[in-house]
């Protein structure tokens, strides 16, 4: 890398931050949950494009990845779910490839009047931009899309391709990423910056959904007998659910990047509806749920423990025996992913260059550090041997309410990214 480079990159990235803000706030604006991604996809195509990357904007198609691994089942078609690649490409080819990759959906606002200010109109208070998906993660890709700027702004291109991605489908299947893998982009490393405090994610965990369906004969309130209540059943079968959870998580089934923690695994009921009428026995109830697995736990061998757990329980039970619950799989079947266990030439040089950005741009020494939540990771160091850093700003409250992501660290993400591509792609001459 040309000597001082640095200096200058950080220069540039200074220099054009207030304008990367205001980018974020605009991104932010578009509420891109599930479904409704297709206008910020616009706006992302249309900011590369106007920088000349060569845009790939294409509708994921169910049967170009059901039948690969990592993909997760999904209940209704796919309608209007597009993913957004631009591409730079090497004249010299020199250096190491790369993939710079950011998911666009955001998860749903909840209830407005929990938020202080309107999820989708971002503010900026204290250094600080509020809004929902303004950490998980547009800042991340933003940063992504900046960091490339600032490297043009001082007269380079990096030496190797590189695909910037804004992937939709993050918050409930991944298959969003693994259509980019499908359609043929792989790379020598992959950076992801989603929010995690500018530590490097050394593991994630796997996360499966699914839903519980309980139902049975209606009657009146009048003549319900104990235990004959659709809404009621599902409790016993949450309890034994906790009950495998905690099971789950003792010591002797931990992995090392996870040994320092007594509860890595959550199981979430995020969802639950059920019953029609107030005096009306409910005949009915389905509930969702969210449990996490380990590195290197089974999906099939978790699946069918859950199975287990919840038929067990159910037929200990007297509204249920009869009618024994459906369960039904659609969202997340992710597998665990640890970059601490990948051994390869790359991955320690990518960590090693990261590192080295990253002391560089802050000052400070990389911290590493193994999360209880799933990334798009795992589909490039799972299914395709490439190394995925983890490695964004510092953010709060995403998925909560008045979630906001600090603009200084963005700062220092984006500082440190364009160093990593400079360094890991190595440069040549615009
Ligand atoms: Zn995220």
């Amino acid at each position: 890398m040309t000597h001082n480079l640095h200096a200058y990159l950080f220069d540039e990235v200074d220099k054009a931050f207030e304008r990367q803000v205001d980018f974020l706030v605009e991104l932010t604006s578009h509420a891109s949950v599930r479904g409704q991604e297709q206008s910020a996809q616009n706006l992302m195509a249309d900011q590369l494009a106007t920088r000349g990357y060569d845009i790939d904007r294409w509708q994921i198609s169910l049967a170009d990845i059901q039948h690969l691994p990592g993909f997760s089942p999904v209940l209704a078609p796919y309608k209007d779910a597009l993913n957004v690649v631009g591409t730079h490409r090497s004249t010299t080819q020199q250096g190491r490839s790369l993939i710079l990759n950011g998911h666009i959906d955001v998860v749903p606002a909840g209830p407005l009047d929990m938020w202080d200010s309107p999820p989708f109109e971002p503010h900026i208070a204290g250094g600080w931009l509020y809004g929902r998906g303004g950490g998980d993660m547009k800042a991340g890709l933003v940063s992504n899309l900046f960091a490339l700027d600032a490297l043009r702004a001082c007269g380079y291109a990096p030496a190797a391709d590189v695909f910037y991605q804004s992937v939709v489908e993050e918050e409930c299947t991944g298959n969003g990423a693994l259509a980019c893998l499908a359609r043929g982009y792989t790379a020598d490393a992959a950076l992801i910056p989603e929010p995690f405090s500018e530590h490097l994610v050394t593991a994630q965990l796997g996360v499966i959904w699914f839903q519980v369906h309980l139902k049975g004969l209606p009657t009146h309130v009048a003549y319900a007998g104990s235990g004959s209540n659709a809404i009621e059943a599902a409790f016993p079968l949450i309890e034994a659910l906790h009950n495998m959870e905690h099971r789950w998580n003792v010591v002797q089934n931990r992995p090392d990047d996870y040994a320092h923690m007594d509860h890595a695994l959550n199981l979430n009921v995020g969802k639950f509806a059920g019953g029609d009428w107030t005096s009306s026995v409910p005949a009915w109830s389905v509930f969702d749920v969210r449990m996490a697995i380990f590195p290197g736990q089974s999906i099939d061998s978790a699946k069918a423990e859950i199975e287990q757990v919840i038929l067990t329980t159910a037929r200990d039970n007297a509204f249920l025996r009869n009618s024994l619950p459906e369960i039904v799989y659609h969202g997340f079947h992710a597998e665990g992913y640890a970059l601490s266990q990948d051994s390869s030439v790359n991955a320690a040089a990518a960590i090693a260059s990261l590192e080295s950005a990253h002391q560089t741009a802050t000052g400070e020494p990389l911290v590493r550090e193994a999360i209880t939540a799933t990334t798009d990771a795992r589909f490039f160091g799972l299914y395709a041997d490439i190394p995925a850093l983890v490695y964004g700003p510092r953010a709060e409250a995403i998925h909560g309410f008045n979630e906001r992501v600090e603009l200084e660290s963005m700062r220092k993400i984006t500082k440190t990214t364009a160093l990593f591509i400079a360094d890991w792609c190595g440069v040549e001459k615009v």
